[in-house]
């Protein structure tokens, strides 16, 4: 029987300043980096937390609590807490490429003096992708990217139903994505949103429903038998029973390889696997067509992504 793994990736989507104001969520924030600290140092099966992709968290955290820089420092260092590759989340089509540039770049300095920085480019929640992001990208050393909107999964048992020609479309949630230089990076699409595997139940009965109904969904546009699985939401806390939560997922699939993963991990695993019949999706990714998560490219009324 063929491997399959189900690979949790811990995370917290962070706006900012969204629906309520800087401070209000700054203070979120600093509850969230304490929990999770606490966490990482009592419960060695929490292995891993993506940052978010900017590292400008940390110092948003170290500016209330300065006393934990020495922590912090040991946990990104020693690939537990993983930062970067950005400054901050940008909304792509509302700042202007040399900015989108300058992020990359400010980026890599923050982590640069950690010496740990994930070469991932990372796009949750932007409304739309940049055409130039993958000739970005390859040139900062990343060959990777994973978005949340901008491409419609055709999918349904990995079979293509319509792809209406308009070159947005792919029949997995993996693809490749190339900028018009014909730089291309590996894509990935949160085909079932950056919160997949958020919250995940403990008790057994729950547990069950939970996974039948998310391992199917992923199933249906995942291209390799490793899925991925997002543990977090926006401002989600730490789920700190997470650790029991994946004894359970165990104990109810043995045919499945329930890991805390990271990114790195995934994709590598992943890369090993790519079919041939993956599509290539050009320069920018702004389809409307997605289901449910229209891309509202270009708008300003919501203050970031
Ligand atoms: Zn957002």
């Amino acid at each position: 029987m063929t491997r399959k793994a189900a690979h949790l990736i811990s995370h917290s989507h962070w706006d900012r300043e969204w629906y309520m104001p800087y401070e209000r969520h700054h203070y979120l924030l600093t509850e969230l980096m304490n929990d999770l600290l606490d966490v990482l140092e009592q419960d060695p099966r929490y292995r891993y937390f993506h940052l978010d992709g900017q590292t400008i968290i940390i110092e948003d955290y170290l500016q209330v609590h300065p006393e934990k820089r020495e922590q912090l420092e040991a946990y990104i260092k020693g690939g537990r807490i993983i930062i970067g590759p950005w400054y901050v989340l940008q909304d792509e089509f509302l700042t202007s490429s040399e900015a989108n540039v300058r992020n990359l770049l400010i980026g890599h300095q923050d982590a640069a003096k950690y010496g740990v920085i994930s070469k991932l480019g990372y796009f949750p929640d932007s409304f739309g992708n940049m055409g130039q992001a993958p000739q970005l990208l390859k040139q900062a050393d990343i060959d990777t990217a994973v978005f949340g909107r901008g491409v419609k999964p055709t999918g349904f048992d990995n079979v293509v139903i319509d792809t209406n020609g308009s070159g947005y479309e792919s029949p997995y949630s993996e693809m490749y994505w190339s900028a018009p230089d014909d730089s291309t990076v590996v894509g990935i699409l949160f085909a079932n949103w950056y919160s997949n595997g958020n919250e995940v139940p403990v008790e057994a009965e729950a547990a069950k429903a939970f996974w039948d109904k998310r391992l199917g969904d992923a199933q249906k546009y995942a291209s390799t038998p490793e899925l991925l699985f997002m543990n977090g939401c926006d401002h989600q806390p730490i789920q700190r029973d997470l650790g029991d939560a994946i004894d359970t997922a165990r104990s109810l699939y043995p045919d499945v390889e329930f890991i805390h993963s990271s990114f790195e991990q995934y994709i590598d695993a992943l890369k090993k696997q790519l079919p041939d019949n993956m599509v290539t999706i050009q320069g920018e990714l702004r389809s409307q067509h997605t289901d449910g998560w229209g891309t509202l490219v270009n708008t300003a009324s919501i203050s970031n992504s």
